[in-house]
């Protein structure tokens, strides 16, 4: 048998013992929490030691919603523009050029993260960088791309394409050639073509699961597995086969906009679940979207946009009928329902679907998440509690962002933008709230900062330099609650609270070290904590 002896301040987040200094592990299992001199008596004379002296051990964080085959997808299967910070083309060029270099064997270049602004480039700018393989340009919402030549004539968009999209889609020069730029329709159904190998993807999925653990998180949550890539889930099975998983995944299965059959899906998620779920892949649910965001004016709000009256946002999946069967049919399996419900009108279609369910099903604890919430009623945040919903809240974003702010102002009205990202609130409610960062569709996804920002609803000053300011402070919780919503919580979303989540005599020795008492330091002192190691199944998996 396997022992090792854990020491330091050790925060359980167990309300029986919430601190200890020792735990004994066997077998990658919690056998013994208290102290260290009666861990060393109860342990075998061969069992090894983590001394961490000082500093805090956690429970191993948990992420409630994030994308890991994108994010590793993003690390080293494309050229980085993001590294260029604002919109420079010929910053854009040298990033490029440099990938190219660096992945010669490539058939195939993608450069994601670009920024558009008022410069308009077309094909002309990437042919003078790549003339000779396709070359694609990625916007970091995904929803726009600037082409080559190769890569247009990959795609098979020329001039009779462009006229059946229309050209606010596929944009053309005078003689009606596509000049490279498309957007939404055919941007959607180029993606999933790209070529991409099995072992491509299980080479993503090892680089973001180096970076999740590097980061102090020991399990996650891939909110729509096979939105990138259909073959996501199974290079996520190969790899555990293979014996090269550490981070656990928690996975919901994407589900097309009102799926024309929902039982038919729920019935294909089920047979996934059966032949490629496992101990570290696990599926647990399916995932749809409700609608847009609100920056992009796509968010599905309780009321018109202020800046276009009669319009209300994009509704995606908002057929009633299917959402509930969609619901029922995952509560037969033991699953729930996962959404992206950004505006306050999406919220509101859930929480009623749910309702629906639930009145068939009986069952008031299915755990269905809704994430984002950005603008929420008082009335639905109530709802969220008594339906047994998980409000899935994002505190990275609750900063007020000069520019950004007021934009959100002209779509929405002062009152609503003031009142934006309620968390506090969900607590009071009695919901079971969790931290999600969504990275890496969002840029960061970081324990200390998520505690940060939920006390301040600001940025510490490193991030932006001090330009953003508190918004919605009344929705400011407390630390115990942040941990909370990164731990136990998140185990709750997952069904996982026996096995994880606090440390606790029978559960996953699943660990985070920092330098810092996030219970009790100073909170500018949080904002400048360390990792120090991050422990799975009792083993280091990472060391600072
Ligand atoms: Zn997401």
């Amino acid at each position: 048998m396997k022992q090792t002896i854990v020491l330091g301040n050790i925060i359980t987040m167990d309300e029986k013992r919430p601190f200890a200094r020792a735990a004994l592990v066997k077998d990658g299992v919690f056998a013994y929490i208290g102290s260290a001199e009666e861990a060393k008596k109860l342990a075998g004379a061969d069992a090894k030691v983590l001394d961490y002296g000082e500093n805090f051990i956690y429970p191993g964080f948990l992420e409630s919603h994030c994308h890991g085959h994108l994010a590793g997808l993003r690390f080293i299967g494309q050229a980085d523009l993001m590294q260029a910070g604002l919109t420079d083309y010929a910053k854009y060029r040298e990033i490029i050029k440099e990938f190219i270099a660096k992945n010669p064997k490539r058939e195939f270049y993608v450069a994601a993260g670009w920024i558009e602004n008022d410069e308009y480039v077309t094909k002309a700018y990437l042919d003078e960088i790549c003339p000779d393989k396709p070359l694609l340009l990625q916007t970091g919402g995904g929803h726009s791309m600037l082409l080559n030549t190769k890569a247009l004539e990959w795609a098979g968009i020329d001039a009779a394409y462009a006229k059946k999209y229309g050209y606010d889609q596929v944009h053309v020069d005078e003689n009606g050639e596509p000049d490279g730029y498309i957007c939404e329709g055919p941007v959607f159904e180029i993606v999933p073509k790209l070529p991409t190998t099995i072992e491509d993807i299980k080479e993503y999925l090892l680089a973001w699961q180096d970076f999740a653990l590097r980061s102090g998180f020991t399990a996650v949550c891939d909110a729509g597995a096979e939105i990138v890539h259909r073959d996501a889930p199974r290079a996520y099975h190969e790899l555990e086969v293979e014996g090269k998983l550490k981070l656990r995944t928690y996975a919901y299965m994407y589900v097309l906009d009102n799926i024309e059959n929902p039982k038919a899906e729920i019935a294909r998620i089920a047979a996934q679940r059966a032949t490629i779920s496992g101990e570290y892949f696990h599926i647990v649910g399916a995932k749809a979207f409700l609608d847009g965001v609100t920056e992009a004016h796509t968010g599905w709000q309780n009321q018109d946009y202020a800046d276009e009256p009669g319009y209300h946002g994009v509704e995606r999946f908002n057929d009633h009928d299917k959402m509930v069967e969609l619901i029922t049919e995952a509560d037969k399996e033991g699953m729930s329902v996962h959404v992206h419900s950004e505006g306050g009108g999406a919220t509101h279609f859930m929480l009623g679907c749910i309702e629906d369910a639930e009145k068939i099903t009986g069952n008031k604890d299915q755990r269905n998440v809704l994430a984002h919430l950005h603008f929420v009623t008082e009335e639905d945040i109530h709802r969220m509690a008594e339906t047994g919903s998980v409000p899935a809240v994002p505190p990275l974003w609750t900063a007020k962002i000069p520019g950004h702010y007021e934009i959100e102002v002209s779509y929405v009205g002062e009152e609503l933008a003031a009142n934006a990202y309620p968390i506090k609130s969900f607590y009071d409610a009695g919901a079971n709230v969790v931290f999600h960062s969504d990275y890496p569709v969002s840029p960061m996804m970081n324990v200390k900062y998520s505690i940060y920002t939920a006390e301040k609803r600001s940025y510490p000053k490193e991030v932006l330099g001090g330009i953003d300011l508190p918004n919605n402070e009344k929705e400011a919780i407390t630390r115990e609650q942040s941990l909370r919503a990164m731990t136990i919580n998140v185990a709750r979303q997952w069904r996982q609270e026996h096995r994880m989540g606090s440390i606790e005599f029978g559960k996953l020795a699943n660990m985070t070290v920092f330098d810092c008492d996030f219970l009790h330091d100073d909170i500018e002192k949080v904002a400048q904590a360390n990792i120090v190691a991050t422990i799975v199944d009792g083993e280091e998996v990472y060391k600072a």
